[in-house]
This record gives C-alpha cells, sequence and structure tokens, in this order.
C-alpha cells in the first residue's frame, strides 16, 4: 500500500480499531499521564525537600499547570494526538529517539518523510504516525550544542504546526540532548519557558503537553524547573 493510502487510513480509524495494528501493546493513554499539578500535589514533599524546603506552601493553582505533563518513558508508547521527534535535517531517520520513532511507525513513515525535502534546523514538519499509537508525528531538527535561539524555535515550531493541524495533545522528548549534546539543564529550561509562553498566548488550542523523558537525570531536573516555572 502506497504511504498516502496507509497514512489515510490509519488517520480515518477509530482509536479502538487502530489499537490491533499498534506496535506494541504497552501503550499510555491520556488519562494516564498526570498533569503537572496531579503530580506535583502527589509528590510535594518529596520534590520540596529535594529542592526548596522554604516553599512547601506553593499551591499549583495556575490553569498552566493542569495543562502540563512530565512522565518517563518511551515516547512512541503514547496514545494522544502527536508526539515530537528529534529528528535530523534529512527526515530520513537516525539514532535515538529518532530511530525508535521509525521502528514503531513502520516503513511508511519514511517513505512519507521522503517527500518533505528534508528540515532545517528549528523547523518543524509533519507526518502520519502509521503504527504509533500517536496519530501524528512532528519532526524537528534540534542544533547541536547550546544554541538556545534554534532550541527554542524547535519548540515554538512545533506547537504552532500542532494548533494549525488542530492537534490538543503533544509530547516532546528532550530535543538536542542526546548525541546533538545540549547540556540537559540549559535545554529543560529553554523548553518549559518556551512552552508556558506558547500556552499563554494560545490557551485554548492546546489541552496538554507532555514532557517525555527517558531519562532519570533529566526527570530529576523537570521536577525541579517545573515546580519553578509552573507553580
Ligand atoms: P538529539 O540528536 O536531538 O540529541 P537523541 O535522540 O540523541 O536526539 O536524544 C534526545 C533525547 O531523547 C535524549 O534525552 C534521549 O535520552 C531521549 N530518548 C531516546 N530514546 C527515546 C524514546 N524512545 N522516548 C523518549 N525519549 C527518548
Amino acid at each position: 500500500m502506497s504511504f498516502k493510502d496507509d497514512k489515510e487510513k490509519f488517520l480515518k480509524m477509530t482509536t479502538d480499531e487502530k489499537r490491533k495494528y499498534y506496535h506494541t501493546s504497552n501503550i499510555t493513554t491520556l488519562n494516564e499521564v498526570p498533569t503537572w499539578c496531579e503530580y506535583w500535589q502527589k509528590n510535594k514533599e518529596r520534590i520540596d525537600k529535594q529542592v526548596n524546603p522554604k516553599e512547601s506552601d506553593k499551591t499549583c493553582s495556575d490553569d498552566l499547570a493542569k495543562k502540563i505533563s512530565m512522565w518517563q518513558g518511551d515516547i512512541t508508547s503514547l496514545e494522544i494526538d502527536a508526539i515530537v521527534n528529534a529528528a535530523n535535517s534529512s527526515l530520513l531517520g537516525g539514532g535515538g529517539v529518532d530511530g525508535a520513532i521509525h521502528r514503531a511507525a513502520g516503513p511508511n513513515l519514511k517513505k512519507e518523510c521522503a517527500t518533505l525535502n528534508g528540515c532545517r534546523v528549528g523547523e518543524a514538519k509533519i507526518t502520519g504516525g502509521y503504527k504509533l499509537p500517536a496519530k501524528y508525528v512532528i519532526h524537528t531538527v534540534g542544533p547541536r550544542g547550546e544554541k538556545p535561539e534554534k532550541l527554542k524555535q524547535c519548540y515554538f515550531n512545533s506547537l504552532n504546526v500542532a494548533k494549525e493541524n488542530g492537534i490538543r495533545t503533544i509530547a516532546f522528548p528532550c530535543i538536542s540532548t542526546g548525541v546533538y549534546g545540549y547540556p540537559q539543564r540549559p535545554a529543560a529550561e529553554v523548553a518549559l519557558t518556551t512552552v508556558k509562553n506558547y500556552l499563554q498566548t494560545h490557551f485554548d488550542e492546546i489541552d496538554r503537553v507532555i514532557f517525555c523523558l527517558f531519562l532519570k537525570s533529566d526527570k530529576d531536573i523537570y521536577e525541579e524547573l517545573l515546580q519553578n516555572i509552573f507553580n
């Protein structure tokens, strides 16, 4: 089947129908991913002690904290509208999260990517999700090394592509922090501030942004920064 037919086939299916084709039975649905507010309420004693003992009376009343999640696991298991791929500029697949996404989606993802003429650093392009539990993949190319303006563009442009396509739930990996060598903490600061600014101006258009953390070290960094930025 051509990638176009395959893409349409999957996009037209109901979730129940599509579940038969997933690459794995180990999926995570949106309601299994707590919002930051829920997560923080449950873990605040541990997080506060670790991070900010003087502010244990903080709350997460801000509505934005209900539109954000941090979640540790494999991004290819998320059954949501879109997952973001930290791709390379050829868009033809690579290692790390890119390799995992292509393996899970099946070969037609690469065929569709091959029609997109690559992607520049900071840009974002959308494809179908094929056999992934996510309906769409938004491919963005992160900078090599610490280049905050470029990394900011990755998050901003991915969210814009999501909004333009009616995508309301989206998950990001920690773009550029693997093979591309962006230090984890400064990368997390860019990710969180860019997403926060975006949500403030497009509050009604996005329901949930999930920061998908693969490494324990990123989980620790995001717990600390989310508390400072979203509570
Ligand atoms: P980049 O080339 O942009 O640095 P990498 O794929 O090397 O991209 O790493 C980006 C981040 O994705 C790293 O934090 C890495 O641990 C994480 N990662 C790798 N595999 C997965 C996966 N299956 N799901 C979510 N995150 C992943």
